[in-house]
């Protein structure tokens, strides 16, 4: 299947002349900048690099991919809604999602007014590839969007491969909790793939949601794209600067003794669960929550609140459950005791 990103792409955008900004039209860093109406006196006076290069060469060494494969957004959520404007034509096109699954999909489909098709999940929580096939070949669906391991359910989608092997519009794959997963990442299947886009974060593994940085590793074409239709600065000096010292090889390590750290955590918690009586079912998780079926999701919900701590009640998106962030030794010790509050 030899899939031309160019053709995915709307007219409009193919047709864009971008912002070109005073830092994409002189880019050294010696001189007398007089280019772009900053105010000569301060520290945080000059604008931003719009391309995050430093950012970018890092990720660039730490994952074996090229700078040119990768783009950073103001969280997932822009990285997200970009993919909306590159490719999808208003009351036109369509988008696919596997419910129920995160929640800013469908929010970017309505504010780009793009129809969602939503296939519901098995009772695995996986992708069902008989009720899918019909639509790969509709050719106004142009973004199939797959979170593994899932949010709110937490497992990993098996099927991922045939849906990139069979369908020729964008593939974009949400690994916001890879790096808790004993999953590969799909990040290395760029190069095979052009319509692939897979993005991650720094919100949750990296524990930097406060400063709103995203990642998309795809391929070259549509790195042009989400250049050309990005605002120019869209991350910003400070952001910029509290994720470079984050990439040092000491804070990568702490990041991943935290991991360890937090999936330890987990095992602990679920052991501690499968103990509680109001607990009537948990699932699997390849992240770093843990989705629980109980009898009344919204009562357990309340009587958690009612002793200060906060879950998140899913019970409108699946029927009694609760998901529950793995916190510290702390925090988990004063869930459980929380809960068996309940049950007594
Ligand atoms: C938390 C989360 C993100 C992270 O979004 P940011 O905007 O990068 O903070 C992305 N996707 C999913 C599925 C998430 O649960």
């Amino acid at each position: 299947m030899t899939i031309e990103i160019q053709k995915l792409a709307r007219k409009n955008i193919l047709d864009l002349r971008s912002y070109s900004s005073a830092r994409d039209e002189f880019e050294g860093n010696n001189g007398i900048f007089l280019d772009a109406n900053e105010n000569p006196f301060g520290e945080l006076n000059r604008y931003p690099d719009p391309y995050q290069r430093k950012i970018k060469e890092k990720l660039s060494e730490l994952n074996q991919i090229p700078t040119d494969n990768i783009f950073l957004g103001n969280g997932s959520d822009e990285v997200i809604d970009l993919a909306f404007r590159i490719f999808c034509e208003p009351k036109k096109n369509k988008v696919l999602t596997f419910s129920p699954t995160y929640g800013m999909y469908e929010v970017s489909a309505n504010i780009n007014d793009i129809e969602l098709i939503n296939l519901d999940l098995n009772d695995d929580f996986q992708i069902d590839l008989e009720t899918l096939k019909p639509y790969l070949n509709d050719k106004n669906l142009k973004i199939i969007f797959i979170c593994s391991p899932n949010n709110p359910t937490g497992n990993s989608f098996q099927n991922i491969k045939y849906i990139i092997e069979n369908f020729s519009g964008i593939v974009f794959i949400d690994e916001a909790y890879i790096d808790f997963s004993p999953e590969e990442s799909f990040r290395s299947q760029i190069k095979n793939y052009p319509n692939l886009i897979v993005s991650q974060t720094f919100s949750k593994a990296w524990g930097m949601a406060s400063i709103r940085v995203g990642i998309a590793y795809t391929s070259k074409e549509i790195i042009k794209f989400y250049n050309k239709v990005k605002p120019p600065y869209n991350i910003s000096q400070l952001n910029q600067d509290a994720i470079i010292n984050t990439l040092t090889d000491e804070n990568i390590q702490l990041v991943s003794e935290n991991i360890i750290l937090i999936l330890n955590e987990k095992k602990q918690l679920i052991q501690k669960l499968e103990q509680l009586e109001l607990i009537n079912k948990i699932y699997p998780s390849d992240a770093n929550f843990i989705l629980i079926k109980v009898e009344n999701a919204d009562s357990v919900y309340q009587e958690l609140v009612n002793q200060n701590v906060i879950v998140r009640n899913r019970n409108s998106v699946i029927k009694n459950c609760l998901r529950i962030t793995v916190g510290s030794p702390e925090e988990n010790k004063k869930l459980i005791q929380a809960l068996q509050n309940i049950n007594n």
